[in-house]
């Protein structure tokens, strides 16, 4: 009887399935060379790994089948790579990851590329993903799975006789009509239904996951409960959108050495007044008509020349796909030709950085800008307004596109249309010109909802549905206790990453 009271509270194995994993490892002149990984899932996820008896499959980020790499050298929770060749990476991730799907559920059906090579590609990939996590499945382990990239690998491991299968996706999900364009749209939503629970950011794409399993499958759905039928399984369907660590946000912008940073920042740009923006260098992101809206702004409100500067980092990302290549040449060329229009001797209008910035510095920045215009022109949800948020906390004016997803919680932002370039000014205008006790009003009711949906909560709540109150509990708690220790482990890491 104690062993079973002793067993059932044991934490169940977590195995967690994604396209990139928490290390990058590559081969340099011949050398094996471990790096942690950057990016928004692998922040997202780690807590979770450090806190149940973890398993991460994932893709080590260099097309290299030779660089293998012992877990156990690098990282407290044990970590696998599935390896992949340069055919592989181009075909499934370059290929049908990122120019079929990542364009249609982001509306860009013009930029969608359909090749039957990539698809089969795609299938294979996922299928040694799947194969690789369900060799680490026991009888109570919980697989988590993440992402567009790997849509296949729920249904594949179900084949093979796994069940606690968690799905999130991270990007978002389109309606019947523009999923149905996919000329494999079934096979896609039967993968994901391989799972037992799935996650979206908001309701909307839950929505249209409801409606195309209807549509496209002839499912039966309840909406009400967010649940699919399928072979004789109720695969619940939930929106849950990803928190950011809010403490850690607020703490950063309290401290003196980003106050520093965000003064000399101002100092640098001379103007009154410094507009923020911070993206991946990516056409869902809505770069150049931001800057084309803000071109239109300065010709409109000839007061704010000299007055008002734009900040706009963008970060690299996918620069092997043509898309990426052709953006990055557009929007450098935009912000050339309108700095040499408007530009004076005592006032840049756009600084324009093409680098990827550290969290302590991307704080400084936030603290530094009266306004971060965050007008993806369509965003499964994004951090960056959360993180602004946090940072700021009662005060600075966040301007947030109705097509990024996050709206559905920051409904206290100045919510613009980025492809009305001039509905944009007037509100961009309105905003920069809001008075202060409202501008705090707003800021503090969304900063207090940021951390009450914090990375916490959100982990928390997707292991609790995936595998009961329990466990998820379990998780809550040893995050909590371990918080302290990860902040102080992220801040060596950054400094470390500083000091190269
Ligand atoms: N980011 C960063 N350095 C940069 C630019 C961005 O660390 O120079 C981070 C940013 O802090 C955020 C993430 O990248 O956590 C971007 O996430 P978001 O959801 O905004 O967009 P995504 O890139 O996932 O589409």
């Amino acid at each position: 009887m104690k062993e079973w009271a002793a067993s059932r509270w044991m934490p169940r194995k977590l195995i967690l399935v994604s396209n990139r994993g928490p290390y990058t490892v590559k081969n340099v002149n011949g050398r094996r060379q471990v790096e942690r990984a950057v990016g928004g899932l692998v922040t997202a996820l780690e807590p979770a790994a450090r806190s149940l008896p973890t398993v991460w499959v994932a893709w080590a980020g260099s097309p290299c089948g030779e660089t293998s790499c012992s877990p156990d050298e690098v990282s407290e929770f044990a970590w696998e790579q599935v390896t992949l060749t340069q055919e592989e990476v181009d075909k499934y991730y370059g290929g049908f990851a990122n120019q079929a799907l990542w364009p249609l559920c982001h509306y860009f059906i013009d930029k969608c590329r359909f090749d039957r090579s990539h698809w089969d590609a795609y299938t294979w990939v996922n299928k040694k993903f799947a194969l690789q996590a369900f060799r680490h499945t026991t009888g109570n382990s919980l697989i988590w799975v993440h992402d567009y990239q790997l849509a296949l690998v729920p249904h594949y491991l179900r084949s093979y006789g796994a069940a606690n299968i968690g799905f999130f996706w991270h990007i978002p999900f389109p309606p019947p009509d523009v999923l149905g364009i996919l000329p494999w749209c079934r096979e896609v939503l039967r993968g994901l239904l391989g799972s037992d629970v799935i996650g979206f950011h908001v309701q909307q794409y839950v929505d249209n996951f409801l409606r195309c399993a209807e549509t496209l499958l002839n499912l039966n759905v309840d909406y009400d409960r967010g649940v699919v039928q399928y072979h004789g399984r109720s695969i619940r369907v939930v929106a849950l959108p990803v928190g950011i660590d809010a403490s850690t946000y607020a703490a950063l912008g309290k401290r003196s050495d980003t106050l520093e940073a965000a003064a000399a920042i101002r100092q640098k740009v001379g103007t009154g007044m410094v507009a923020l923006a911070v993206d991946r260098l990516d056409y869902s992101k809505g770069i150049l008509e931001r800057i084309e809206a803000l071109a239109r702004f300065w010709a409109r409100y000839e007061s704010y020349r000299g007055r008002l500067s734009l900040i706009q980092i963008a970060a690299p990302t996918r620069s092997a796909v043509p898309a990426y290549r052709d953006l990055r040449r557009q929007v450098e060329e935009a912000v050339g030709r309108i700095n040499g229009l408007f530009g004076r001797e005592d006032w840049v209008p756009v600084y324009y950085y093409y680098r990827s910035f550290p969290q302590h510095e991307l704080a400084a920045y936030y603290t530094a800008a009266d306004a971060a215009l965050v007008t993806p022109l369509r965003d499964g949800l994004n951090l960056v307004a959360k993180e602004y948020v946090a940072t700021r906390q009662n005060d600075g004016v966040l301007v947030l596109s109705r097509f990024a997803g996050v709206v559905e919680e920051l409904r206290e932002a100045v919510v613009v249309n980025p492809y009305d370039a001039d509905g944009f000014g007037t509100k961009l205008k309105a905003a920069l010109e809001m008075p202060a006790a409202e501008r705090r009003r707003r800021m503090q009711i969304l900063a207090e909802r940021v951390k009450q949906r914090d990375l916490e909560w959100w982990l928390g709540s997707f292991i609790t549905l995936l595998a009961g109150k329990e466990t998820g509990e379990v998780l809550v708690k040893r995050i909590g206790k371990s918080k302290r220790a990860v902040a102080k482990l992220s801040g060596e890491l950054l400094e470390e990453a500083a000091r190269a």
